[in-house]
């Protein structure tokens, strides 16, 4: 029977470089917690910042998914080939008379005491395209509660930018935009995006939308430093050959203990096994660094 409130999850990388073990360890834990809800997991790819793509890099990420099990159901959604539509959500909201052209930096709003009186919200000035346009989203704060980090509070004090100075479409339009379009009723990721959350709710609120159920999985820190790993900090590619040792390597982060003869099953097997066992108090809170 089909449920009133489906769980669709999905995994969004951004093909700014190779997938590293601390994003395997989102893309498994986003997966198992949408097959263990009897769900669907869907993968975005969020090519929507050329200047910071790495040629190759989604079509690497996308066969390393693949060697490594996590095969998404229904159609891979390319950033890149959306404009048309985040086009179409930018109307709306100027329709709504929610967006506003905008030059100030960071510092020049600060200087002016916020975005009330920095003059550009205020202000009639049409849209030329040679402005960011922000949303009149700041005040107040947005509340949720966080799968693992739990109960959040924050306050929203930018107007976000929803298209950029340089004509490319913001990360927080697209990522709102698309969670709407495509259904995702769960948001599985790494806690470093834990920040932009409340921003995100505030966008999906005002598209009158529903947000999601968010959750934020403990990143996984480099061996030697205080930083998460990431592809900006040269993080190395995972190696597919080595698929079955690197699943069990990361379902240890996220705090299953495992029979030592899973790491010689097929990388199918493994998450077989993980997912009829997935149990979210299980992940360990603490960001856990990599031996
Ligand atoms: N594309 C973003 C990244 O790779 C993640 C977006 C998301 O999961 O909301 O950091």
């Amino acid at each position: 029977m089909d449920s009133p409130h489906p769980y669709t999850g999905r995994f969004a990388p951004s093909p700014t470089g190779p997938l590293h073990f601390g994003s395997l360890v989102c893309a498994l834990g986003s997966y198992l917690d949408a097959v263990a809800h009897g769900g669907t997991w869907l993968v975005r790819m969020e090519d929507l910042d050329p200047p910071r793509e790495e040629p190759g890099a989604a079509d690497r990420i996308l066969k390393s998914l693949d060697a490594h099990g996590l095969h998404w159901q229904g159609p891979l959604e390319w950033q890149s080939r959306r404009h048309g539509f985040y086009e179409e959500v930018l109307a709306t909201l100027a329709e709504r008379d929610l967006l506003y052209p905008c030059r100030c930096t960071r510092a020049q709003i600060r200087a002016a005491g916020g975005h009330d009186n920095s003059g550009c919200r205020r202000g009639k000035r049409r849209d030329d395209g040679s402005a960011a346009l922000r949303l009149k989203s700041a005040g107040g704060e947005e509340i949720f509660d966080d799968i693992w980090q739990g109960s959040q509070r924050q306050h929203i004090d930018d107007d976000t930018i929803l298209k950029r100075k340089d004509g490319l479409y913001a990360y927080q339009l697209a990522v709102v935009a698309d969670d709407i379009d495509q259904g995702i009723s769960h948001v599985v990721r790494g806690a470093d995006l834990l920040d932009t959350t409340g921003a995100q709710q505030r966008l999906f609120k005002l598209l009158g939308s529903q947000p999601p159920q968010f959750g934020h999985l403990p990143l996984v820190m480099g061996p030697d430093n205080q930083q998460k790993l990431s592809k900006q900090n040269h993080a190395p590619a995972i190696d597919d050959r080595r698929a079955s040792k690197n699943l069990c390597t990361a379902l240890g982060f996220l705090g299953f203990h495992l029979p030592a003869q899973l790491s010689g099953e097929t990388p199918e097997q493994i998450l077989s096994w993980a997912a009829a066992r997935w149990q979210r108090r299980q992940v360990d809170l603490r960001n856990r660094h990599l031996a």
